[in-house]
């Protein structure tokens, strides 16, 4: 081959190149990516709530030797010690052996997805028809909803609290739920309207039941709301609630099915909730997988980040500050020093450029399938705002990390400036002083029913976050 010019020299010194898992990975490395996928899919189908994550997360600790701690407890340099936030938002740690002032490791990504929760008084009938009267969590776009089976997933807590977890619609054999939609024929006026007026919050009603209650004689029971009365007896026998029950209940609707492989090759996963349990599981396996850490690593598993991480179960509570300051208090060590010196991904899904709808994206600046995990220095809308804007000195400090262990990485921007916008955990941990950059999978169709991420940024995601705490 021809020598190379000064300036093709150059440019190649010079030029920064994007490049797909694909060209950078021998075969055996695609061949470990495609392996993890396949325990991040169980995952998926395990964890469709954030109480489901909590509990399938706990048990991957416990078989990982992680013990449950309560606030108070003793901590010891070396313990591996996990927390349970009401079952809705878990902590993971691993307490390290160098002195506790150094810092702690911190990822933290979310649980909870964007779904239909029932309503409080959520049961009615009409026309012969028995419904679920819903109300959307988090951005749903409402027409991606409709005519898809879904499940009902969740908890009633009874008046003298017991505890009855809910599952109708994943076990093979179930029954689902659907909203119905209208039919092209009879859809002139609706397909006049815009999107965000053609489907309405109110109309987001589930078929739940379509038959009336039957008397011992097999007649048909002269009592009114016949389907409403065949719904809650079905309820009432398979799980012992009554109506009263719903209103103290976290019921939701998700999309029923499983994770599947998108594409012949496959090297592509859909599934409903990859935002954000995709950030989710890498980070907790990396957290488990980080043996001869001498770091603090702590992973945060939040809810309540789809409706702006308020609550006592979201990101904004306090908890994290409580933890470091058992740290502190157990260790010996200044809680104040302790944040200053701590560091934190913000481990959160991108946007992936779609393709069918590149008039959105800035293509040199928006994270692509297949190209790595995504780092976003910076969130918000408009002119940056409600972004921590991550430092150029710590982006560039990952930046090193990720380089070394050769992880895969690329920067995403979410599309185009003033096109829409959006933000993550990363300014809630950025605001205790503590240096955060978002970190996370590109995702297609993000927060739509079945959305789409790459397993090859899957795997990276994963050996990012373990670069990150060793
Ligand atoms: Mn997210
Ligand atoms: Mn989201």
């Amino acid at each position: 081959m021809a020598d190379k010019t000064k300036g093709q020299a150059l440019k190649e010194q010079l030029f920064y190149k994007k490049k797909t898992a694909f060209e950078r990975k021998n075969q055996k490395e695609l061949a470990a990516a495609q392996k993890y996928a396949e325990g991040y899919k169980i995952f998926l189908d395990k964890a469709k709530t954030e109480r489901e994550a909590v509990e399938y997360s706990e048990k991957m600790l416990e078989e990982a030797g992680f013990r449950r701690y309560t606030l108070g407890e003793k901590l010891n340099p070396g313990d591996c010690v996990y927390y349970s936030n009401r079952g809705k938002n878990l902590f993971a740690l691993r307490v390290g052996t160098e002195p506790i002032e150094k810092g702690v490791r911190i990822c933290a990504a979310h649980i909870d997805s964007p779904r239909l929760d029932l309503k409080q008084h959520p049961l009615y009938e009409a026309e012969g028809l028995g419904y679920f009267k819903t109300h959307y969590y988090g951005g749903v776009r409402k027409y991606q909803w409709v005519t898809i089976p879904l499940a009902l997933h969740g908890v009633v807590t009874k008046k003298n609290g017991e505890i009855v977890n809910v599952s109708i619609g994943d076990e093979p054999g179930d029954p689902v739920f659907c909203i119905t939609d209208l039919l092209p024929h009879l859809a002139k006026d609706q397909n006049g309207k815009p999107l965000s007026a053609a489907f309405t919050g109110e109309g987001m009603n589930a078929i739940v039941g379509s038959s009336p209650y039957f008397e011992e004689d097999g007649s048909v029971t002269p009592a009114d709301e016949k389907v409403k009365l065949t719904v809650m007896a079905a309820l009432y026998e398979k799980y012992g609630i009554i109506e009263a029950d719903f209103m103290s209940a976290e019921l939701a609707l998700v999309p029923a099915g499983k994770a599947v492989d998108v594409g012949l090759d496959r090297w592509l996963i859909g599934a409903y909730g990859h935002d954000d349990r995709v950030c989710a599981y890498t980070a907790l396996t990396a957290a488990i997988d980080n043996k001869d850490s001498e770091h603090t690593i702590l992973t945060v598993l939040a809810d309540k980040e789809e409706t702006g991480s308020d609550g006592v179960t979201g990101m904004k509570s306090f908890l994290v500050m409580d933890l470091i300051d058992e740290l502190a208090c157990e260790l010996g060590g200044n809680p104040a020093v302790i944040r200053a010196n701590s560091k934190c991904l913000s481990a959160d899904v991108a946007a992936a450029l779609d393709p069918l709808y590149p008039e959105v994206s800035e293509k040199r600046n928006n994270a692509l399938i297949h190209c790595g995990v995504a780092m976003a220095k910076y969130t918000g809308s408009g002119g940056k705002g409600g972004t921590s804007d991550a430092s150029a000195e710590f982006v560039a400090e990952v930046r090193k990390i990720y380089d070394d262990a050769d992880v895969i990485w690329q920067t995403s921007e979410l599309g185009k400036v003033d096109q829409g916008g959006g933000g993550t955990v990363a300014k809630f941990i950025a605001n205790w002083n503590i240096d955060t950059v978002d970190i996370g999978v590109p995702v297609l169709s993000m927060h739509a029913p079945f959305e789409v991420i790459s397993k090859a940024d899957l795997y990276e995601a994963y050996r990012g976050f373990i670069a990150f705490g060793k």
